[in-house]
């Protein structure tokens, strides 16, 4: 079988496990989504903006609203798996400070699925980089866990938009690498590539090389290459950015599936509002440089999410709102 003709094949044989955990998956969320969330909804209405308001579907809070009771009341604290406060970051251009982020509290709660996404260079990537523990904040705090981040750490996994994967390595070389960074034992390491490969239907290509694959069987290699060593919480940087339309949305229900299979925390940034509705259970809208949360926006879409569902009156809503949020962002930032 040609590799690209791979690109669409899901292995048979894990199809019916793949659903029957992402229906469990659906019955956790319904079940965290209970009274107790509906009952603060309905006591928040008052803070939806007027706009929202008009979209039955669309719950939202807005900026003036001080995080901490949106957040705290609505998830349970000692779920969070990632939280920042304060977060600051000014870079110097030619001995001009630029004010590059100003986030004041962002937290995700562990299983969640968050996306990002704002107008051009308002400070997404830094935004990740900094949680990831590869760029120093000014100010502000970044736990996981309740553990201070100072650096990159085997907690948070980073995925970004170019193919970074050891060319001179094969598949299942490229997927090990993590774990034997880690100093992990070779027989040790050896089943979990083996079943991380499986799971991300590689498993034929283990003995291919990375200039052997397609794009997305490439994003496929660093997908089975993060979740291999296990990190709590995924950072994605427009993983799919690069990939043709057909293939990005092949990776999308891919993400979502190993998403429901392994409950990480996800934070996935994208310029694309289809993928930021289709994937996330909230979306944080970034204002234009310095970024800041101008919003977020709860996508109360059924789970598990079939790509079907882009085609419903609910996205084309949710992204109509998102795409105005965004439209009048990018309006200032040119000005
Ligand atoms: P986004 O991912 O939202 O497009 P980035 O986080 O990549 O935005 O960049 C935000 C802004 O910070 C841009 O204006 C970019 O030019 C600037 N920037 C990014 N990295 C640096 C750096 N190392 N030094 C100076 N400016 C930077
Ligand atoms: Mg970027």
């Amino acid at each position: 079988m040609a590799v690209r003709d791979m690109e669409d094949a899901r292995p048979e044989a894990l199809q019916g496990e793949f659903r029957e955990l992402d229906q469990h998956a659906a019955r956790l969320r319904f079940r965290e989504d209970g009274d107790d969330f509906a009952g603060l909804d309905r006591a928040q209405a008052k803070h939806v903006p007027e706009r929202a308001r008009h979209l039955p579907s669309i719950r939202s809070t807005s900026m003036s609203e001080p995080p901490a009771t949106s957040y705290a009341k609505r998830i349970d604290m000692s779920s969070i798996a990632l939280e920042v406060a304060g977060l600051q970051k000014t870079y110097h251009k030619g001995g001009q400070p630029l004010a590059i982020l100003d986030i004041e509290r962002f937290a995700a709660a562990e299983g969640e699925f968050i996306t990002i996404i704002g107008p051009s260079g308002c400070g997404k990537s830094t935004f990740l980089h900094i949680m990831g523990g590869f760029i120093a904040p000014d100010s502000g705090a970044i736990r996981v866990y309740g553990h201070d981040v100072r650096g990159p750490g085997p907690d948070r996994g980073m995925m970004f938009q170019e193919f970074a994967l050891f060319p001179w390595k094969t598949v299942a070389g490229n997927v090990a690498w993590g774990l034997e960074a880690q100093g992990r034992a070779r027989a040790e390491i050896e089943p979990i590539v083996q079943r991380y490969l499986e799971m991300t239907g590689l498993a034929d290509f283990r003995n291919h090389y990375p200039a052997e694959l397609s794009g997305g069987m490439k994003q496929r290699v660093a997908l089975a290459r993060v979740l291999a060593f296990d990190p709590k919480v995924l950072l994605m940087d427009e993983p799919f950015g690069a990939l043709d339309a057909q293939t990005r949305e092949t990776m999308q229900e891919e993400v979502m599936r190993l998403w429901a299979r392994t409950r990480k925390t996800i934070v996935f940034v994208t310029h694309d509002i289809e993928e930021a509705v289709y994937l996330g259970d909230r979306i944080v809208v970034l204002s234009a440089r310095p970024g800041r949360i101008k919003e977020e926006v709860r996508i109360e879409l059924p789970r598990p999410r079939e790509l079907e569902i882009k085609k419903s009156m609910r996205c084309h809503e949710y992204r109509n709102y998102v795409w105005d949020l965004i439209r009048s962002e990018a309006q200032k930032g040119s000005k």
